[in-house]
């Protein structure tokens, strides 16, 4: 029996008026259907921006506290689901129970430190110019609140958005990426177990070019929150730009983990092997280059091929798999055109390369961990974001080539140096243009209570994470009191 799910708006759940549905399947076993998920149109989305209003005229006179005590009970919730969520969401993106578990407990932290900040949501109290006269600034919900997420964390970044929006006061419309509809079915189930008014939060499911178009171009949706790639978030932000709404992107990434001659090798080897082919690679901050000192390059090299060789892909639920599949038809594909591109473009291709057939991998978008050597500054491999197990290496003179060569991309995602020279790190920290850097310790993580975000074409200034999304979701507001 096919089970099929339906969309949250207005306070029920609600079949799509287009009556059309979508596939879920496993990635790591194209058999295996998950489920049905509404493919929604543009009225679907009015309908669930009209209840969201409602909802928010409700939440707004809500007190802070109150909001985050929900949130603290959504925390509690997410913990007891933790392992079934962590489940059904290996089955439905791919990577494997260790990672889904983080990615739940990421959600867990970001509700925990939510409910916190309704106790702190404060402004200031400033003196003013003036005898007699009270001055002060405040925090003020914005309204509804569109929600773009991408599939490859799949209720971490909802929970990011969502949490901190919805602790300011806004109600939320949540579209989540089509290969991962399941899990944010339960975040919002958790959500209103834990005493969610329903009208506050609406789920909408289908195609980005459809129902996340309409909520970006939805008169009564003053604020979008996008996480996804830099070629659709410049559409989004060309829309937001025009309609003058509040917008924060999070996009592209195509960062670089450096090791230099004096690094701990053996600390900088386990870093590159998770930062590089953990979550297969589709990661936002996934390391998709690694720039190397010429002293340790060859040697390196050899030792990390090898390595990669032993990783075991698999089925995600099964333990001891250390890498899933890619999550869908197209992500396979565009891993194969790169593996052409470096060919191409005279890369050394050390390992991999291609799919990761045989038994059960036949029935999934598995591929080879891949590592090209030879890539050159400049080229497409070191430019262009890949999303994929695909590991570009690139050898230079220096830490100051290195970080030239980090530098040299027009995204600004993460970072990492290893290096055992204390002056070498502090100087990666204020040289490296990216919105997070590492020493002695891959490009990936992130932590709920510290801003989470990139500069250049990765991102548009805002953070998700830490108090400075608190700043996103709410609008400062003076009043000033004559006594
Ligand atoms: P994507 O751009 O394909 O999709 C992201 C979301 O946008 C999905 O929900 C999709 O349905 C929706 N969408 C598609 N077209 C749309 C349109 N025209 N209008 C509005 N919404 C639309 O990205 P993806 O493949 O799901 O995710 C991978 C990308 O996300 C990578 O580029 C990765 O670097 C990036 N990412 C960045 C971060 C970060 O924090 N910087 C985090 C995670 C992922």
């Amino acid at each position: 029996m096919t089970t099929t799910y339906k969309n949250f708006i207005g306070g029920q759940w609600v079949s799509p008026t287009t009556g059309a549905y979508f596939e879920n399947r496993n990635p790591a076993n194209q058999d295996d259907l998950i489920g049905m998920f509404p493919a929604s149109g543009s009225e679907d989305v009015d309908a669930a921006v009209a209840s969201a209003q409602r909802g928010f005229a409700l939440w707004k006179r809500t007190p802070a506290p109150a909001r985050g005590d929900v949130l603290r009970r959504v925390g509690d919730l997410l913990a007891a689901r933790k392992e079934e969520l962590a489940n059904l969401m290996t089955r439905e993106m791919g990577k494997p129970l260790a990672e889904t578990r983080g990615d739940v407990q990421e959600g867990i932290d970001t509700a925990y430190y939510a409910a916190t900040e309704g106790r702190r949501l404060f402004g200031h109290t400033v003196p003013s110019e003036l005898a007699n006269k009270w001055a002060m600034s405040m925090r003020r919900p914005i309204g509804v609140c569109g929600l773009i997420t991408p599939f490859n964390f799949p209720l971490a970044i909802p929970t990011w958005k969502a949490f901190p929006a919805l602790l300011c006061g806004n109600a939320v419309v949540l579209k989540p990426a089509e290969d991962v509809p399941h899990t944010c079915t339960v975040l919002v189930e958790v959500l209103l177990e834990a005493g969610l008014p329903p009208e506050v939060i609406q789920l909408v499911h289908g195609a980005g070019e459809v129902v996340g178009k309409a909520l970006v171009e939805h008169p009564q949706v003053p604020v979008i929150s996008f996480t996804g790639s830099t070629e659709t978030g410049r559409l989004v932000g060309e829309t937001c730009g025009r309609m003058h709404k509040r917008l924060s992107l999070e996009m592209g990434g195509k960062n670089a983990q450096i090791v230099l001659d004096d690094a701990n090798l053996d600390l900088a080897l386990d870093g590159v092997l998770w930062g590089a082919f953990g979550t297969t690679g589709q990661r936002c901050t996934a390391t998709s280059r690694l720039i190397l000192q010429e002293g340790i390059h060859d040697a390196f090299v050899a030792r990390l091929a090898s390595r990669a060789a032993t990783l075991k892909l698999g089925d995600g639920r099964v333990v001891g798999t250390d890498v899933g599949p890619l999550v869908n038809q197209a992500a396979l594909d565009k891993v194969e055109h790169y593996i052409g591109v470096g060919r191409d473009q005279g890369a050394t291709l050390v390992c991999g390369g291609e799919r990761a057939t045989g038994g059960d991998l036949d029935k999934g978008y598995f591929f080879q961990p891949t590592i090209f050597s030879g890539v050159t500054a400049g080229s497409r491999l070191d430019q262009e974001e890949i999303f994929g197990p695909v590991l570009s290496v690139i050898k230079v003179a220096s830490a100051e080539e290195a970080f030239a060569v980090n530098n040299g991309v027009r995204y600004g995602l993460s970072s990492s140096v290893y290096t055992s020279n204390v002056n070498v790190a502090f100087r990666a920290l204020q040289d490296l243009d990216n919105g997070i850097t590492y020493v002695n310790a891959p490009t990936i993580g992130a932590e709920a209570h510290l801003p989470f975000g990139g500069v250049k074409e990765t991102g548009n200034g805002h953070r998700e994470g830490g108090w400075e999304v608190y700043e996103f979701y709410s609008e400062t507001k003076v009043g000033y009191v004559d006594y």
